[in-house]
């Protein structure tokens, strides 16, 4: 008998479904940090077994929307709702209820599986855990409820079991040598809007967008360009740096990180450009792949 299928993360932003998708697959894949709203592509690992293959998605943090990129977001989260076999619904111990009402009530109605998760026991006491284990039991019924750290990987092997019994009997989705769905380039835009979000302040992060131009593979060495688009002459400016500085900076750390994740040299050449209104126009969202 061979098992596999969908399990979807969702829940609020910063709960740490990034980290929990992180220690269920084990290889980093997904941009972690405190800053909401990182994680705008619906990403897929895949974890394969003998006679299972489980495929995951995590999912943007829950938003309201308000302009089309959210928009765009909440779609892979509806998404996340329906094409799911198991949903992780991870709340953290801090959180004291849903932040997005719509989200909720399609919980309480969706008849797949939820193992509710809640995160981060290792910052609170036994008597809060307690008291939330009780206030979503309440809520949601028929969710299953586990206390993980999913930091520390504590119950995550828990979880894991948990996902294999609810997970329905069918062949493997893809290849299974496979570790993901995206291509090489996708990681290395990936690491380039994480060193952004190391190395700028405010909403700089949030109103670039990271595009790998080409992507070339040599026998010694693979050559990489990429456009950093932002919106408006005086972010150019800010991510530029004086005389180039903080680009020189963003441009080494990702090179390094990207040879180490495709263990082979890399040659990386970073341009910014700006892109007025890139936020707001669909036709730019499909450019940009977030349709
Ligand atoms: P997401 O927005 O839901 O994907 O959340 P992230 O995975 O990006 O995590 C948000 C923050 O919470 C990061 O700083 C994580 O290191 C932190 N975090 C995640 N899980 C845990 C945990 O179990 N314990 C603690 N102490 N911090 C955690
Ligand atoms: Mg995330």
């Amino acid at each position: 008998m061979h098992k596999a299928g969908f399990v979807n993360i969702i829940g609020s932003p910063n709960v740490g479904k990034s980290t929990l998708m992180n220690g269920l697959v084990g290889e980093r894949i997904s941009i972690i940090t405190s800053k909401h709203q990182t994680t705008r592509h619906r990403i897929m690992g895949i974890v394969n077994g003998d006679d299972f293959q489980i495929v995951y998605s995590d999912t943007p943090g829950v938003l309201k929307p308000h302009y089309k990129l959210q928009e765009s977001m909440m779609n892979f989260v509806s998404l996340a709702l329906t094409d799911a076999d198991v949903i992780l619904f991870v709340t953290d111990i801090f959180e004291n209820e849903m932040n997005h009402p719509e989200t909720f009530e399609r919980l309480q109605k969706t008849s797949t599986p939820i193992l509710l998760l809640i995160n981060k026991i290792d910052l609170k006491d036994q008597a809060r855990m307690e008291e939330r284990v009780k206030y979503w039991g309440e809520k949601l019924p028929k969710a299953q409820i586990l206390p993980i750290s999913a930091l520390h990987k504590l119950n995550l092997d828990f979880v894991f079991k948990k996902i294999i019994e609810l997970l329905p009997e069918n062949p493997p989705y893809f290849d299974k040598e496979a570790l993901t769905d995206k291509p090489l380039r996708f990681f290395v835009s990936e690491i380039i809007r994480e060193k952004i979000l190391q190395n700028y302040e405010k909403e700089i992060p949030y109103s670039c967008e990271v595009v790998v131009e080409s992507y070339k593979e040599e026998p010694n060495i693979t050559k990489i360009e990429a456009v950093i688009y932002v919106s408006r002459d005086s972010q150019k400016g800010i991510m530029i740096g004086h005389q180039g500085s903080k680009l020189k900076k963003v441009g080494t750390e990702a090179r390094l990180e990207i040879e180490e994740f495709i263990g082979k040299k890399v040659f990386l050449k970073l341009d910014v450009k700006v892109d007025k209104d890139w936020r707001e126009t669909e036709a730019k969202l499909k450019r940009f792949g977030y349709n």
